[in-house]
Parts: C-alpha cells; sequence; structure tokens
C-alpha cells in the first residue's frame, strides 16, 4: 500500500456460524496493513471478550446518545441488541493508510453501501446447512433456542449473498483466507483506489 493513499473499506458479512471473526482475525494476524474496526454493542460480553478489542460494550442509553450525536457510519438492531459502526473509529484507521474491515450484518453494509457505493463487500457462505448447524451447536455459546433462531435467520440472510460483489466459501479457513486476501489486493489495485498515487506521481513528475 501506498503511504499516501487511504485505506479502503472492505465490508464482510455472512451468516452467523460460518466462521467469519476467525477468518477475518486470522487474515489481520497475517496482515498487519488490514485492521477491523471495533464495534459499539449493547449485547453483554462474551467470556474472553475485551472491552476495546472485540467490542466497546455500552448500554442502551449510551448507544441512543451515540446515534444521537450521529457518531455512527451504520447502526442496527442484530437479535435484540445494537451493534454501530464509529466513523470516527474507521476515518482514523484509513487516514493512517490502514485498510478497514467492518465486520458487519446485512442491514448494515446496505447502509455503508449508501453512503459509499464504491464500497467492496464481500459474503461468506457456509459449505453447506449441514455444515452451519453443527458450527452453531458445537460452539456452544448459545441456547438451542438461540441456535434455532440464528439459523432460520442464517437462511433468510444467504438469500442477500446477491446483493454482495463478492462470495466466498469457507470450507477450508486458509484456503478461504487466501480468497480474501486476493479479493483484497485487487480492490487495492483498482483505478479508483490508486487514484491518488496516480496523482502524486503525475505531480512530482
Ligand atoms: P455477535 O453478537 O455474534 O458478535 O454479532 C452478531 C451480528 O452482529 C454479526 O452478524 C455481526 O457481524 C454483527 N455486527 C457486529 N458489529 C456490527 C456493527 O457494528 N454493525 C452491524 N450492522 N452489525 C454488526
Amino acid at each position: 500500500m501506498q503511504a499516501s493513499s487511504k485505506g479502503n473499506i472492505f465490508i464482510i458479512s455472512a451468516a452467523s456460524g460460518t466462521g467469519k471473526t476467525t477468518l477475518v482475525s486470522r487474515l489481520t494476524q497475517h496482515h498487519d496493513d488490514i485492521r477491523v474496526s471495533v464495534s459499539h454493542t449493547t449485547r453483554a460480553p462474551r467470556t474472553g471478550e475485551e472491552h476495546g478489542r472485540h467490542y466497546y460494550f455500552v448500554d442502551t442509553a449510551e448507544f441512543e446518545k451515540l446515534i444521537g450525536e450521529s457518531a455512527f457510519l451504520e447502526h442496527a438492531k442484530v437479535f435484540d441488541n445494537y451493534y454501530g459502526t464509529s466513523v470516527e473509529g474507521v476515518n482514523l484507521l484509513r487516514e493512517q493508510g490502514y485498510d478497514v474491515i467492518l465486520e458487519i450484518d446485512i442491514q448494515g453494509a446496505e447502509q455503508v453501501r449508501r453512503v459509499w457505493p464504491d464500497v467492496c463487500s464481500i459474503f461468506i457462505l457456509p459449505p453447506s446447512f449441514k455444515v452451519l448447524a453443527e458450527r452453531l451447536t458445537g460452539r456452544g455459546t448459545d441456547s438451542p433456542e438461540v441456535v434455532a433462531k440464528r439459523l432460520s435467520k442464517a437462511r433468510r440472510e444467504i438469500e442477500q449473498a446477491f446483493l454482495f460483489d463478492y462470495v466466498v466459501v469457507n470450507n477450508d479457513l486458509a484456503e478461504a483466507e487466501a480468497d480474501l486476501l486476493s479479493i483484497i489486493k485487487s480492490h487495492r489495485l483498482k483505478q479508483s483506489s490508486q487514484r491518488l498515487f496516480v496523482e502524486n506521481l503525475l505531480e512530482n513528475s
């Protein structure tokens, strides 16, 4: 990435249980020029989750105050909790030249597309519904009712895959990570992403 360029934004969405979070954290561990935007949420932290690293955990009053201050690039209610992407957080990372991943749901993706029609969006699919059901049950973080709710929501979410620029099937983690990286690299090379570099080159010719 050129120091003179502003980072790109990538939306990564998926049905829950698709391994999106694991995939994205592998990608950022292996590539220090890619960062994930840390969202705000009103959901309670799960075991091992840290404030400021996985999410900014806030109460509903604080979240609604932030909505009122237009602090969010997008926000949505997912499974009865608010989630939102901080405008300031994303801008700061982009100004520093990082490519920024927004790991958000479909409602959020739609809102970001309205603000940035050129944003690159990627949808992660499970290899099958059977595998998805096994993954959701196996992670043991949610009750059977929540798993059933997530599975039926997953079906509706997967129907939205057609709205995304790219679709990656997460069958094998390393392969899916390589696919994500190819998408990110291609997007960086698009003329629109290289505009600042070309302008700088011409200015200094
Ligand atoms: P979880 O509670 O399992 O961490 O996330 C539940 C869902 O909320 C996932 O689909 C996740 O991608 C989505 N999500 C997380 N952060 C945001 C956000 O800032 N905005 C939106 N719209 N969705 C989010």
